[in-house]
């Protein structure tokens, strides 16, 4: 026993050298991380091809091949020379074996473990390659394919071989594919009756699962395809599963609690907002209200998310919301990710407040130093009902005299660590110092699918706003080459002497700043080149520049001076300049599909009809394409975030949200596996109901799972 524990360097073939890759490149350090090492898909090893059928496009091919001639070659291309008995292998950078079956010739290429290979496949032997073909020369090679010797009773017992996660490192160490499923095999032998259920019997009948012990040994070594299938399902549906019963665990926990600050009144100022409104709030923003209005009455902490894409009237709802608070004696803040959008909410929260007595600020980095000393003297005297801002609110001075609710605007925006000061800032409870959590409204524009939501805010309610507020005309959106250039400048001018502005997107890339400055630079000449001054005016806006200049070109841009705005991504959020109705984004398959939405939602503000013009360059792949059409196809915000994470995997979804998804999953995924972790959400709830706190003797090994590391999700609802 303790097998699954023991330092992965004392695994039959791997050794100290072997062991310090293998966590250094994958993580594993011990035999139990490496049996939790899945393959990540499986070749059919029963089909063997034949050279004259190779053709480029294949993924990877396997060949029955002789052993024709091997080849030494040097420093360009010189041939290393082989005299007697005496081969300078040193000297070697390059192997090269033909080798042939009845149907052709080809080659296989190593540049690495020359020596290895070159003594090991004598002429006139026979072998299995298995690799990628390319072609070079119009001939088809391999490099570095992986070489089986033909007999039977090798490693693959199964028809069916995994093939691993792996690096070129641990590759050019030894720790070939094959040599990966060696180790799986040895770790197995030893460990397998070390591998105990983690679900519950009862569990595993009803839903006809396969047991754990099965289930590892088959996705590592799957006896057919139906066992790899049971296997997969299993390991699939525990993880999700387990994930789903431990967030919502945390849920269940919370909405026993009794803390949360309790505000049943509605008060005069709701009401006269309210009643001012020049138009009708949505049903959806009714329903949106009512719920958080729900949550305020409850006596709980709320802890809700509200999603809506960009226009759908979220400011309003937050505002509202901050006036609920404001009636039953407490202050509010909604936090935005940068100044230019707190300057923008804060003159739109202003309006909606005229007809309220509430007391309204303004805390940016920019606020001057007298400001400042108002500010937070009216915090903490509680004479400020509803301060916007920025990162400058969770300013350790910031006090005050009793934060009941706090919205956070576009809070992928923010860090965690930044989310959690948030939380020391509501009432004093008691005379330590304690205080009581606010309520907290996150609000994002970027919709999340549906799967990811229920994982990453898994124990945070949502809410949607799923309904344009009328009057709002569609973008019309189409795609182009740079060929259309011209045709698009024309269109800009007409557009621009209607009195309209116009906004060109570039594509930033982290990765090099310094290229895409550049672009965005050889973008603003050409720009300038065609719309010159004085006729034209026109601001760019970049990531590098100073805030004061950010903020001075982008208010040329939104007061109306400049009639285009050339910019990367940093107008995405939130900027309304209802006056533009024209987007041109450039080198458009650059930017996620989510990207482009919010993009997209900058114009179509106002009553003009509005157009967002995709660019995309010559070279684009078949995938970007799909994508950039279904861009054309549709507005709904949903239904691209679906397609985005199918399309992309759900990494990228996380990395625009930072908070990230609370554990890491090992084998489901969330952009595919949704039904099953529909299922495993549905049964979490089932057994929590009758059964919160886990304790039934029945529920013993989820208790148990729920405990270790893996599961300890973060806890959003103190973070966010
Ligand atoms: P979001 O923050 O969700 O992007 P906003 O709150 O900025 O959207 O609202 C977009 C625009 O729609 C604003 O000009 C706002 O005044 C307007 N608006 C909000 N709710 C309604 C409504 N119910 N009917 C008409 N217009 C509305
Ligand atoms: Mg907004």
């Amino acid at each position: 026993m303790g097998e699954l524990t023991t330092d992965i360097k004392y695994l039959k073939g791997v050794g100290p050298k072997r062991a310090e890759l293998l966590t250094r490149e994958l993580g594993i350090e011990t035999i139990g991380d490496l049996i939790s090492l899945y393959p990540f898909r499986y070749i059919d090893r029963s089909s063997i091809q034949t050279i004259a059928s190779i053709s480029q496009d294949v993924a990877s091919i396997q060949i029955r091949g002789k052993v024709v001639s091997r080849t030494l070659y040097g420093p360009s291309s010189s041939i290393v020379k082989t005299d007697s008995d005496k081969i300078h292998f040193n000297a070697a950078k390059r192997l090269s074996v033909i080798v042939e079956d009845d149907t052709g010739r080809m080659e296989m290429v190593f540049f690495k473990g020359i020596r290895w290979n070159y003594e090991r496949l004598q002429p006139g032997q026979t072998f299995i390659f298995f690799g990628k073909p390319s072609e070079f020369n119009g001939r088809f090679n391999i490099v570095h394919p992986e070489v089986d010797e033909p007999q039977e009773g090798n490693m693959s017992q199964g028809v069916l071989t995994g093939v691993y996660p792996s690096t070129e490192k641990l590759k050019n160490a030894g720790i070939t594919g094959k040599v990966m499923c060696k180790l799986q095999s040895a770790a197995l032998s030893l460990c397998l009756p070390e591998i105990t259920e983690t679900l519950p019997d009862y569990i595993l009948g009803d839903l006809a699962l396969c047991s754990r012990q099965y289930a590892i040994k088959n996705i590592h070594f799957p006896a057919d395809a139906y066992a790899l299938q049971k296997a997969t399902r299993r390991l699939k549906f525990e993880e999700l599963f387990l994930l789903q019963l431990s967030l919502l665990k945390q849920k269940y926990i919370r909405s026993r609690s009794e803390n949360g600050i309790l505000m049943p009144k509605v008060g005069p100022d709701f009401n006269a907002c309210f009643e001012a409104l020049p138009y009708q709030l949505t049903g959806a923003q009714q329903r949106v209200i009512k719920e958080i209005r729900a949550d305020l009455m409850s006596g709980r902490q709320m802890n809700r998310l509200l999603q809506g894409d960009v226009g759908s009237g979220k400011t309003l709802v937050a505002v509202l919301s901050c006036l609920l608070a404001t009636g039953n004696g407490y202050q509010t803040c909604i936090m935005a990710p940068t100044e230019v959008l707190a300057q923008q909410h804060y003159a739109n929260i202003q309006k909606y407040l005229s007809p309220t007595s509430i007391r309204c600020a303004l805390l940016t980095g920019s606020s001057t130093v007298k400001e400042r000393r108002e500010i937070h003297a009216g915090l903490e005297d509680g004479s400020i009902g509803l301060i916007v801002g920025t990162h400058a609110l969770l300013e350790d001075n910031v006090i005050f005299k009793n934060l009941g609710l706090a919205v956070i605007d576009e809070q992928h925006r923010f860090g965690v660590d930044q989310r959690a000061k948030l939380w020391g800032k509501g009432p004093e409870i008691d005379s330590s110092g304690g205080r009581q959590a606010p309520h907290v409204l996150v609000m994002t524009a970027t919709p999340i699918p549906r799967t990811l939501a229920m994982t990453v805010y898994g124990d945070l309610d949502v809410s949607v706003i799923d309904e344009m507020p009328p009057g709002r005309k569609p973008v019309r959106t189409t795609l182009h080459t740079p060929a259309k250039m011209p045709a698009v400048y024309n269109f800009m001018r007409s557009e621009i002497a209607k009195g309209r502005q116009v906004f060109v997107v570039y594509p930033m890339i982290f990765e090099n700043e310094k290229l895409d400055l550049s672009n965005l630079e050889q973008g603003y000449e050409d720009i300038m080149k065609e719309f010159p001054l004085p006729q034209y005016k026109t601001a760019m806006v970049h990531g590098q520049q100073t805030s004061e200049v950010k903020n001075f070109n982008m208010d040329a841009f939104a007061s109306g001076r400049a009639n285009i705005l050339v910019s990367t991504t940093v107008i995405e959020v939130g900027v309304d300049v209802p006056n533009a109705s024209v987007m041109v984004i450039m080198s458009a398959e650059r930017f996620g599909l989510s990207q482009l939405h919010q993009l997209r939602g900058r114009v179509g503000r106002g009553a003009a009809d509005s157009h967002c013009i995709l660019i995309r360059d010559y070279k684009t792949s078949k995938e970007s394409l799909q994508r950039l059409e279904l861009m054309c196809r549709t507005e709904n915000g949903f239904e691209i975030a679906e397609e985005d994470m199918k399309m992309r995997g759900p990494g990228d979804l996380e990395g625009t949200m930072q908070s990230g998804l609370p554990i890491s999953l090992n084998i489901a995924s969330l952009a595919k596996d949704g039904i099953i972790l529909g299922e495993a959400r549905a049964y979490a709830q089932k057994i929590l109901e009758a059964d919160p706190s886990l304790s039934d003797p029945r529920n013993e090994r989820l208790a148990f799972e729920l405990r270790r590391e893996k599961y300890k999700v973060r806890d959003y609802s103190k973070i966010s």
